[in-house]
């Protein structure tokens, strides 16, 4: 697993995901209110299957890099989605040495 760091391209297109998961909530929270009971069943599904690919995506593209013992590692989708996400890292405890800290994130090269 080869590892660099992110781009203007990469912030952009993380951005351009999320803005495409609003988009995509706010639309069919519109276009489903009519069909109230129903239609929130329906919006729910899209919401939670949209969030898990966005972080499904995060996940299998980007590493993190312990700033303790300076080794890299991948975490899974659940992790991503549980662990606290600050503005250019994310808060996980070091699988190699046990660290808990702020780990930068780094964009894998030969990503999935
Ligand atoms: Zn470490």
């Amino acid at each position: 697993m080869r590892y660099r760091k992110p781009t203007t391209v990469d912030w952009l297109r993380a951005g351009f995901y999320v803005f495409l998961m609003l988009v995509v909530t706010v639309a069919g929270a519109v276009l489903l209110s009519q069909f109230q009971l129903p239609g929130m069943v329906i919006w729910g599904g899209i919401f939670v299957a949209s969030l898990y690919l966005l972080v499904r995506w995060h996940a299998g593209n980007t590493g993190y890099r312990c700033p303790a013992c300076g080794s890299f590692f991948t975490i899974s989708t659940l992790t991503d989605f549980v662990s606290p996400h600050l503005l250019d890292g994310k808060w996980l405890r070091c699988p190699k040495c046990g660290e808990r800290r702020r780990h930068e994130v780094w964009m894998r090269i030969d990503a999935t």
